[in-house]
């Protein structure tokens, strides 16, 4: 057994015993594995293990990862900061993007995503507290940017996602994510339609799954330490 196979099969029983622990359906929490800085040959090793949806923060990388692997027939999420100049590659390879944080982006990905493709699966990035991050709208934008985005024909608004420093204590930890948990359940008691929160890593999916989590976004605990990026 491959040290990749291995590792998925602990993030899939820590995953499982997060949801009994927080008495939750394990069918309603996702693994999204973050491949980035690993080459396309780690991704199909954990193909091979049933793993179908794969993280990305870098376009050229992610786009290169994708065509190399098209075999696979892989769901590809990107998942990092998005520069407004580099949206069309997003928008013709990617299935969801999970870092939208303004309008501009939304509206891009929108007009550039092709038509024969489904609409593209958006979050909305929200910048919660106690996180160091530049990236991320803040809680009072996001509920005009969410409406704005579910109203652009090409995308699909899912839900939200952010990325809390780590923290600590699992209290602390909880408490930011609770945040993200608690502004969706605002979102969608104004009427929006929200079922995915992107939130917990390899360090603290526990509580992100106690907080509501949806899709984890998982990498080191998959794939090992990554190599230092460029
Ligand atoms: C790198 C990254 C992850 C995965 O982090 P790990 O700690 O390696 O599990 C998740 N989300 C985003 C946005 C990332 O950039």
């Amino acid at each position: 057994m491959t040290s990749i196979s291995a590792n998925l099969q602990a993030v899939r029983s820590r995953i499982a015993a997060a949801c009994a622990a927080a008495g939750r359906d394990p069918g309603q929490v996702s693994l999204l594995a973050v491949a980035k800085t690993w080459p396309a040959e780690a991704v199909r090793q954990a193909a091979a293990c049933g793993q179908r949806a794969f993280g990305e923060n870098y376009v050229q990388e992610g786009v290169a990862k994708a065509a190399a692997l098209a075999d696979l027939g892989l769901e590809w999420h990107f998942i990092g900061p998005l520069q407004s100049n580099k949206t069309r590659p997003v928008a013709e390879t990617f299935a969801w993007v999970h870092s939208v944080d303004r309008l501009k982006l939304a509206e891009r990905l929108s007009a550039q995503r092709p038509a024969g493709l489904p609409p593209l699966q958006v979050c909305v990035q929200v910048n919660v507290s106690g996180e160091a991050s530049k990236s991320g709208c803040t809680a009072e934008e996001a509920p005009a940017l969410c409406r704005a985005v579910a109203a652009l024909p090409n995308l699909r608004l899912r839900g939200l996602m952010a990325i809390p420093e780590p923290a600590q204590e699992s209290a602390r930890a909880l408490r930011r994510f609770g945040e993200l948990r608690a502004l969706r359940d605002r979102l969608n008691e104004a009427g929006l339609q929200l079922d995915t929160l992107s939130m917990g890593m390899s360090d603290d999916l526990e509580d992100a799954i106690m907080a509501g989590a949806t899709i984890v976004r998982v990498g080191t605990a998959i794939f090992g330490e990554r190599q230092q990026h460029f």
